[in-house]
């Protein structure tokens, strides 16, 4: 598959944005092009998911996670955070590494349902790993870098979330409530370009203020308050919950828990040498990713990928630099060989 097809079948996910759980149409186009290369493809896993194995004989099995859902705004959906690119992506590294032959098994994982965090869990839950299980696993994620380039953070991620209701409030106590939330977080996102340099510098100082972060919202009712955190490490949420049990009593519900997604150093810093990727030492505090469920089960990492400076993902003006597609198969490919062939891992 040239760039050209690479490019003509991520414009076509992009005109046809399916919602978290309804990505039918995107894993049927993804599912035919894995079919087409020769790979050995499972449909249906955990919805509309798709795993996929390239086996070219013994080697240990590298895993690559796509996730294929658009974002749901008012009366629909969009393409708002490049998983459309992502999936392109995906299938020309699996095209091109199903041309070579390489040594070694590689497995595909096309996840829908990555904005709500609930299609990591349906995939593995469905058996996703259990067939060819993964000794590493790696995705990418757009990101407001200069094209084709790669960022990552060995030992973090994205963080998790604390998902809570507190119930049977007064109008008066609803108020004080979404005030105390509020009041946790220590980061506020970044409205302006400006804002935005500052936070991406702030991710390059080991130790420095994004070590450790709170970022939570909460939503007013008349008589209740909803809402979430996202901490960092994932040991702060403990201390939050106490906080909130003791204002609120058995009135508080926590309603969801997502684990955070933890790159390994290893494995991170072994992409980073192979794609010359900028050194992060920082979560980035406003964005989750369910990633973490397969990083949980295989060491591995998520790289920021460049899709240039419009690149911001959930941003209503993203717009992802379509070089990036042929950009990334072929580094992503290169990185991908050299874990799979056990010769050419780098030291
Ligand atoms: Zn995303």
């Amino acid at each position: 598959m040239s760039d050209d097809d690479l490019i003509e079948l991520r414009r076509e996910i992009h005109r046809h944005p399916e919602p978290a759980g309804q990505e039918r149409r995107t894993a049927a186009l993804v599912a035919d092009a894995l079919r087409a290369a020769g790979l050995e493809v499972r449909t249906g896993v955990g919805g509309h998911g798709v795993v996929a194995v390239l086996d070219a004989g013994d080697g240990p099995a590298i895993g690559y996670r796509a996730d294929m859902d658009a974002v749901a705004v008012p009366g629909g959906a969009e393409h708002l955070c490049g998983h459309d690119v992502h999936t392109a992506i995906g299938v020309g590294v699996a095209r091109a590494l199903a041309r070579e032959q390489s040594s070694g098994r590689t497995v595909f994982f096309f996840q829908p349902a990555e904005e709500t965090c609930e299609g990591a869990r349906a995939m593995i839950a469905d058996g996703a790993l259990d067939a060819v299980p993964p000794q590493e696993v790696y995705a990418v994620h757009c990101a407001p870098l200069p094209t084709g380039t790669f960022a990552v953070a060995p030992g973090f991620g994205h963080p998790g979330q604390d998902i809570f209701r507190i119930e049977g409030l007064s109008p008066e106590e609803a108020r004080r409530f979404e005030a105390l939330v509020e009041g946790l977080s220590t980061v506020t996102p970044p409205t302006t370009p400006e804002g935005m340099a500052r936070l991406a510098a702030d991710m390059r100082v080991p130790g420095g203020p994004l070590a450790t972060f709170v970022h939570a919202q909460a939503h007013r009712e008349p008589d209740a308050v909803q809402g979430w955190v996202r901490a960092w490490p994932d040991s702060r949420y403990d201390d939050i919950r106490s906080l909130l049990r003791a204002q609120a009593g058995d009135r508080v519900r926590f309603v969801g828990r997502h684990p955070a997604s933890v790159n390994s150093p290893e494995h991170a810093r072994a992409g980073a040498r192979h794609l010359n990727a900028m050194l992060l030492n920082a979560s980035y505090p406003f964005n989750g990713e369910d990633f973490g469920l397969f990083l949980e089960r295989a060491p591995g990492a998520m790289f920021f990928f460049g899709v240039g400076e419009e690149g911001t993902p959930h941003a209503p003006d993203f717009a992802a630099d379509e070089r990036a597609v042929g950009l990334g198969v072929e580094a992503v490919t290169g990185f991908l060989r050299t874990r799979g062939d056990r010769h050419g891992v780098e030291p």
